[in-house]
């Protein structure tokens, strides 16, 4: 049987981002898709037109029935758009623990369109990333997460990496994309007790929307289908690094 993701996002009206980005890095990957709608977004490339929130009830409904219709390998987790979305999926994640958790934690889109409301934030540290096998923030979203200025340099995203694990995170992949390197990207997988580990990629003189979601969707497949971490990282990146190369 082919191995099963259920993805927990929004979608994007362009196909540039979001769930269904999602759902065609798994079917790279040869894996299948759940999915949970968080939201439906109305976006170009440049902008977002409209956000319109699926009711938390109606997310965790989605979670819950897709879990029951299918043996699910692993959790993948985008746009949650409200607080109430972050308690809900938390929540179902909680009678699902077996389940490795990725969690992509989408705060605005790169044209500049608030995805999550402010309010969620502290619910998302507190009450989700604890149940995730793995978050995937990128500079600017890990400076959030940690309530710090954004970093300059490694050496500064790594700290505020090490303080968000203190906080009960499990692993960290601190995504490079917005570092001031030029020659290559590097992310750097966090755990606690373990010494950090890097992947570095060629970098790309161009950008891909959905490069997230690609990425974390792809890590995802890897741990549904049975593979450690750093080999989903590893792999994922390869994959993503062929999409840039191809477009
Ligand atoms: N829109 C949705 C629905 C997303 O889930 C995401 C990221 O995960 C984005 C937009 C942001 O993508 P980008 O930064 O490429 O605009």
């Amino acid at each position: 049987m082919r191995p099963r993701v259920l993805v927990v996002a929004g979608t994007d009206s362009s196909g540039g981002a979001g769930l269904s980005r999602d759902v065609e890095a798994l079917s790279a990957f040869g894996v299948r898709a759940s999915v949970a709608v968080t939201a439906v977004t109305a976006q170009t490339h440049d902008r977002v037109a409209a956000v319109e929130p699926i009711s938390s009830a109606l997310v965790a409904a989605q979670m819950t029935a897709a879990l029951e219709a299918e043996p699910t390998g692993a959790v993948k987790i985008g746009m949650l758009a409200t607080k109430g979305t972050v308690e809900a999926v938390a929540s179902v994640l909680r009678e699902h623990a077996h389940i490795p958790v990725v969690l992509d934690p989408v705060l605005v889109s790169s044209s500049g369109g608030i995805l999550l409301e402010k309010e969620a934030i502290a619910v998302l540290k507190r009450g989700l990333l604890p149940l995730c096998r793995l978050a995937t923030p990128n500079w600017p979203e890990l400076a959030v997460l940690a309530n710090a200025r954004p970093a300059e340099d490694e050496e500064a995203a790594l700290r505020q990496g090490e303080a968000l694990l203190e906080t009960g995170c499990q692993a960290l992949l601190v995504k490079g994309g917005h570092a001031p390197e030029r020659e290559k990207s590097t992310d750097i997988l966090l755990r606690r007790g373990e010494a950090p580990l890097r992947f570095d990629a060629p970098r790309a003189n161009t950008t891909l929307r959905g490069s997230g979601c690609l990425l974390a969707s792809g890590i995802t497949g890897g741990l549904a289908k049975g593979m450690t971490l750093e080999e989903g990282i590893a792999l994922a990146k390869e994959q993503v690094s062929r999409m840039f190369a191809a477009r």
